[in-house]
């Protein structure tokens, strides 16, 4: 059997995030019999991309769809799109397009380490103040396009999205929103677009739980057809990003779960997992145990904040992530401070709360 075991790799328990690290998340068996079901026959792989994105389109009120190979080629291909859907003749110069609207803009407050992936494609990063008259000093004849980093319901800016795509529109310049790990909510897979953005990139990896190397593109027709001539099958920029035609399929039923998955039923069981966590972990001495909301991405959806008492319990809080991930099952939690970390209940395996709180009360008992 070729399993983990064999070499030796431990599974984990995962109680801190879609994290591509561990794996990103776990595919449920409608994506793996979907994935399963497409090995079994060679097909036209463009047609199968078109095809699939017609679906998923559809499924996402998107007026066109496209599988990548994840958000972060996601971001790589829509910066290309931004050149190309207007300039053609860029197809084969990438990643040296001077002769072309080569400029990207970004606001400083959302500088993160996902937009090397817009300077692969050789566009130059403009980087500004989030607040609107920098946004209009900036765009120029030089600009492809605008950038906003999704952050979820805590993001604090100058300046709002809707802002960002009336002052963009004002020139004709598309906004693409990064929203890699902005799901939940659902409605996110149609409300950047809605609002305006020309494209929204989503990892398949993490909430939507496809293949870990996959990702979405919603947005505008003309943009997404732009870049089929450079990605794979055929050659140029988007040839190394390729997607198979099983990540393709895991994908799209991917988006079919996640649309129609009992939203509500999910936000009760981590809600009741950070209750089960507190109420076993807050009477500890030396340790708090609290609720806390949104998440690390911004996501509504609640997480246990766990601070601890080093004086009282004998160890950092870094001890003791470490000590969850030597632990036997191994557990990833996400640490915080030296003070203390995370527990995650949303990449949690229903009944694996219980073998967390087992480990915690273990860990933390001084
Ligand atoms: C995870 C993430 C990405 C990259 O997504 P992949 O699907 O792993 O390529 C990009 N941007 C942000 C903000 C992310 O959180």
């Amino acid at each position: 059997m070729t399993d983990y075991q064999s070499l030796g790799v431990r599974p984990l328990i995962n109680a801190c995030a879609t994290m591509t690290k561990f794996g990103g998340s776990l595919m449920p068996p409608e994506v793996l019999a979907a994935m399963n079901e497409a090995a079994k026959a060679f097909v036209d792989l463009q047609q199968l991309q078109s095809r699939v994105g017609e679906r998923i389109a559809e499924l996402t009120r998107n007026e066109a769809a496209y599988v990548t190979s994840g958000a972060a080629a996601g971001i790589m291909l829509a910066s290309a799109a931004a050149v190309l859907y207007k300039q053609p003749d860029a197809l084969k110069h990438f990643p040296k397009i001077a002769a072309f609207k080569d400029e990207a803009i970004l606001f400083r407050s959302q500088r993160n380490p996902y937009d090397y992936a817009i300077h692969q494609t050789g566009i130059k990063l403009i980087e500004i103040e989030s607040d609107p008259t920098a946004l209009r000093a900036a765009i120029s004849e030089r600009s492809a396009c605008v950038f906003w980093f999704a952050r979820g319901v805590d993001s604090a800016d100058d300046i709002s999205l809707e802002e960002t795509i009336a002052i963009a529109a004002e020139r004709d310049i598309p906004v693409i929103v990064d929203a890699a790990a902005q799901l939940p909510p659902v409605e996110n897979l149609w409300r950047f677009t809605e609002m305006g953005a020309a494209l929204a990139l989503f990892s398949g990896g993490k909430d939507l739980r496809g293949p870990q190397s996959s990702g979405l593109m919603l947005g505008r027709r003309d943009l997404i057809d732009s870049i089929r001539p450079i990605s794979n099958p055929n050659h140029g920029l988007g040839r190394p990003l390729k997607v198979g035609k099983e990540e393709m399929m895991g994908a799209l039923a991917a988006v079919e779960r996640y649309v129609k998955l009992d939203h509500a039923a999910r936000e009760r069981y981590c809600e009741e997992t950070v209750q089960l966590f507190c109420a076993a972990l807050d009477p500890l001495p030396g340790v708090r145990a609290e609720r806390a909301y949104p998440n690390e991405a911004g996501q509504p959806l609640p997480r246990c904040r766990v601070t601890i008492d080093a004086a009282v319990i004998g160890k950092s809080a870094n001890d003791i992530v470490q000590a969850f991930f030597d632990h036997d099952p191994a557990i990833a939690v996400a640490p915080d401070s030296d003070a203390s970390f995370y527990l995650n209940p949303m990449t949690l395996n229903p009944g694996e709360e219980f073998t967390v709180r087992a480990a915690c009360l273990n860990l933390l008992r001084s």
